[in-house]
């Protein structure tokens, strides 16, 4: 291979709009409220890739509109050394047909992909997809700093590779003992205007602070993918780049990136006081578990500029919780509810429904909670059986049905024991739908209306959803 590779072209392929990082890739579109995150792992690859002299360039060609005759013709006219897809693992066929499509203008391209699905699938997909070069497994950083310094794939942890039609997996890369090794996120690769808070209309833009969790749920890549134990980056790291976004990009708007952002409540303790000291006037959302809230952290992120909490709330049914390994009670849940109430922080509860176990009752026990719950925000999500999940492995030895994504991203990939996938997707239909339209949750909103633009954006999210179910 030559050693003048100097363009690297990043991808989202042309697919439905998705959030493609491993554990949370959603559909964009389907829920609208959910907005479109910036492309973390292409923006923390580029910014590798930059050190080294490349240039780079990302497309989404999903949120841009543009198909397949768009990606051949960049392709003629950008002539990049390496293309980098990021493949959703509910459209891997969708996402990598481009390829068979280009295989012509790609023979002087090393074609990588990245995705979750290919820590545990790499080798039959490169069987069907002769024009990938590389899969990137585990953390993808290291392995890919390593591929555009060398291009010597063999001594290289970490990936799956193909040459000849011959395709070798090289060992695994044992996970690093920290996150100091991540890269600030290249935020000159995308427009960040395109990537705003709902709300305020404000660009907002994602600080990775932690990977992994030990609580490994039936339904969740987390663990499988990051490892249980939690591993942080240093907080000066993050403080130092969050002074960066605000500077240099002008944006006070962030999302704390982790797989479970309050585990240890001293550290998150500890970057709240070194925003607060800091003076650093921004607004953060991050993700939690309810059995790990205390008084004196909430406290503390109200103060630091926390507006929202994500919680996985899950069930209203402890069995489902019990069976899914979650952990949690649905006491826990109410009294974690209302403490961060009391903070006057915002919640987003996240519902799965047509786990295996899942019947009438449990589904109506979960809209039930979610109604007296009545958060700012909830989505109610249909179970996916993703390759690398425990739920995956169980489908298939219980015969729930085929697993395959051919159908909307929300139809359910199985069926439960009682419910076929059919009364699911009703289910979810009915309750994304109808948890907006409540008259108690239109006042409590409308009460909490401060400004036009939230105004205007609760009013447009309220408009499509009456238009779209
Ligand atoms: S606690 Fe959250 S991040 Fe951890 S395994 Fe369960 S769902 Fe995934």
């Amino acid at each position: 291979m030559a050693n003048n590779r100097q363009k690297i072209f990043f991808i989202y392929p042309p697919s439905p709009i998705m959030n493609r990082e491993d554990r949370c890739q959603q559909p964009t579109g389907d829920f609208l409220i959910i907005p479109p995150l910036p492309p973390v792992d292409m923006m923390s690859l580029s910014a590798i890739a930059k050190k080294y002299g490349y240039e780079t360039k990302f497309k989404d060609y999903s949120l841009k509109n543009e198909n397949l005759y768009d990606f051949l013709r960049d392709i003629r006219v950008f002539k990049p050394d390496f293309l980098v897809v990021n493949v959703a693992s509910t459209f891997l066929e969708q996402d990598l047909s481009i390829l068979t499509q280009a295989r012509d203008l790609l023979e002087d391209t090393v074609v990588i992909v990245k995705g979750a699905i290919f820590n545990f699938n790499s080798y039959s997909i490169m069987q069907t997809y002769p024009e990938i070069d590389i899969a990137l497994r585990g953390e993808i950083e290291p392995a890919f700093e390593e591929i555009i310094q060398y291009h010597d794939f063999k001594n290289i942890k970490g990936i799956t590779y193909q040459i000849n039609n011959k395709i070798t997996s090289t060992p695994d890369r044992e996970l690093s003992k920290n996150l100091d090794y991540l890269p600030f996120l290249d935020r000159d690769l995308i427009d960040n205007n395109i990537y705003i808070r709902p709300d305020t209309k404000k660009p907002q833009t994602i600080i990775r602070v932690s990977k992994g969790c030990p609580n490994h749920c039936f339904f969740c890549l987390a663990t499988p993918l990051n490892g249980k134990r939690v591993r942080y980056r240093s907080v000066d790291l993050i403080i130092d780049e969050i002074k960066e976004c605000i500077e240099k990009y002008n944006i006070k708007d962030f999302i704390f990136w982790s797989d479970i952002f309050n585990q240890d409540n001293l550290w998150v303790q500890r970057l709240c006081r070194m925003i607060i000291e800091n003076n650093l006037k921004i607004n953060f959302s991050a993700n939690t578990r309810v059995d790990t809230l205390n008084e004196q952290t909430l406290a503390l992120l109200k103060k630091a500029g926390c507006n929202l909490l994500s919680m996985g709330i899950e069930s209203g049914s402890q069995e489902l919780l019990d069976k899914m390994g979650k952990k949690i009670t649905v006491e826990q849940i109410k009294n974690a509810v209302a403490l961060v109430k009391k903070f006057k922080i915002q919640i987003y509860a996240y519902y799965v429904l047509g786990l295996p176990w899942e019947t009438k009752e449990t589904i109506n026990e979960t809209y039930k909670l979610a109604k007296e719950l009545n958060t700012e925000f909830a989505s109610f999500y249909t179970a996916t059986a993703l390759q690398g999940t425990k739920f995956y492995d169980y489908a298939l030895k219980n015969r729930l049905g085929e697993i395959n994504f051919e159908k909307p991203y929300y139809f359910p990939s199985v069926k439960s024991y009682a419910l076929s996938a059919d009364e699911i997707y009703e289910y979810n239909k009915k309750f994304n739908k109808e948890y907006y339209l409540r008259p108690k949750y239109i006042l409590k909103m409308a009460c909490s209306i401060n400004s036009i633009t939230k105004f205007k954006s609760y009013y447009d999210t309220f408009v499509k959803l009456v238009r779209k179910y």
